[in-house]
């Protein structure tokens, strides 16, 4: 159905349909347009310290860098379990296997304490992990100081699933140039979209080089079809970076009117029994893609499950976190390290409707139906 108000819509008041035509015009609407290099340096001045390799989607580009931190069959990998399915599904791809760690309650991304104690049981059990998949999840930035000296303690490599946090900051600088790699999503809903679409970012130009050569059938430069490695064809076509330039040359209004978002929803909800926020942490600024809320139903009275039915009455959209991945049937028996937090996040809590462009009017209807369904239960 379509709703009044979306979870998170694109707005595309830009120069979209500009580059549109030019990419028309030119005729190059593959992986060979001018639009592709142009999108890649602005993602990598804007990101400062990496470079980029712009590609179809965040799967395809956290798939590629798994393959470049040299993951195999029958590794073991850590991903932080509170997570879209996404990140940790190119591990299974590989043939090696995910090993699940929960999340701490000050930012709701993977706990560092937990991290160290799965690295130190695994290297018991002789089973050294080839690499950590840490998310900002909703867009906030997860504990990178901590989760990179343990990275660097046992010498094995962060891959930083910036997949929702485009645009977000963490002691000064941006998300996705904390580990060996990041990796950025620009899906319909992300925060800035090329319709479907992801980066690869590295400081070191050998992995953004051989990234590049993987995801355009590793050719060798050669008048004719030589291969020397399977590759896969994973490269953003020139519409995709047409539309993800544009959309780039404002990412800082997109993050500014979701922050906006966010803080107009605290205003109206403040004093509102039972209601809290993804706490933000003093060294960091999430884009806050999503505005998230955990529900603690003994103060208000109502479930997060509830609030979504009324909610969706009055055709406001909403989604609960993300499910952890331990608790997938997919990942049964899967290893994981950890307790209840990311349990109890998820069956607490909602995402409000986000988009940029919801306006003041907007919002205070989302939260005349929090009063409605408060006033019913007193
Ligand atoms: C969206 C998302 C992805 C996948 O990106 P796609 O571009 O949809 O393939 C990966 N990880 C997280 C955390 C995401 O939210």
């Amino acid at each position: 159905m379509a709703y009044i108000l979306p979870l998170s819509s694109p707005v595309f008041d830009g120069n979209e349909s500009h580059y549109m035509q030019q990419v028309i015009g030119s005729g190059l609407l593959a992986t060979n347009g001018e639009f592709i290099e142009k999108f890649e340096k602005k993602l990598s001045w804007k990101i400062r310290s990496h470079q980029a390799v712009a590609l179809n989607s965040g799967t395809s580009a956290l798939h590629l860098a798994l393959i470049l931190l040299g993951v195999q069959s029958g590794d073991e990998v850590i991903c932080q379990s509170f997570t879209f399915c996404a990140s940790a599904n190119p591990i299974v791809y590989l043939g090696a296997t995910p090993v699940f760690v929960d999340s701490e309650t000050d930012t709701w991304n993977m706990s560092p304490e937990l991290l160290e104690d799965a690295i130190l049981s695994r290297i018991s059990q002789g089973k050294k992990p080839k690499a950590i998949v840490v998310v900002h999840l909703f867009g906030m930035p997860a504990k990178m100081k901590e989760i990179l000296e343990i990275s660097e303690r046992y010498d094995i490599p962060v891959l930083e699933d910036a997949a929702e946090a485009v645009g977000s900051t963490y002691m000064g600088r941006s998300c996705g140039s904390f580990g060996r790699i990041g990796v950025f999503s620009f899906n319909g809903n992300k925060i800035i979209t090329t319709g479907g679409g992801g980066a690869l970012l590295s400081n070191d130009v050998s992995i953004v080089e051989k990234g590049k050569y993987l995801s355009t059938q590793a050719r060798e430069d050669l008048p004719y079809y030589q291969h020397l490695e399977i590759g896969y064809n994973y490269r953003m076509n020139n519409m995709a970076a047409g539309i993800g330039l544009a959309q780039l040359e404002k990412l800082d209004e997109c993050v500014s009117k979701r922050r906006a978002v966010n803080q107009l929803y605290r205003t109206l909800l403040e004093g509102f029994p039972g209601i809290e926020f993804q706490p933000e942490l003093a060294e960091s600024a999430s884009n806050f893609w999503l505005s998230t809320i955990l529900i603690d139903e003994k103060k208000t009275g109502f479930s997060n499950d509830k609030l979504r039915v009324k909610l969706f009455r009055e055709g406001i959209e909403t989604r609960f976190l993300w499910k952890p991945l331990h608790l997938q049937p997919v990942f049964r028996g899967a290893r994981f390290y950890g307790g209840r937090v990311s349990e109890k996040l998820f069956l607490s809590g909602i995402c409000l409707p986000s988009s940029e462009n919801l306006s003041h009017e907007d919002q205070k209807k989302v939260v005349r139906v929090f009063e409605k369904t408060l006033s019913k239960v007193l």
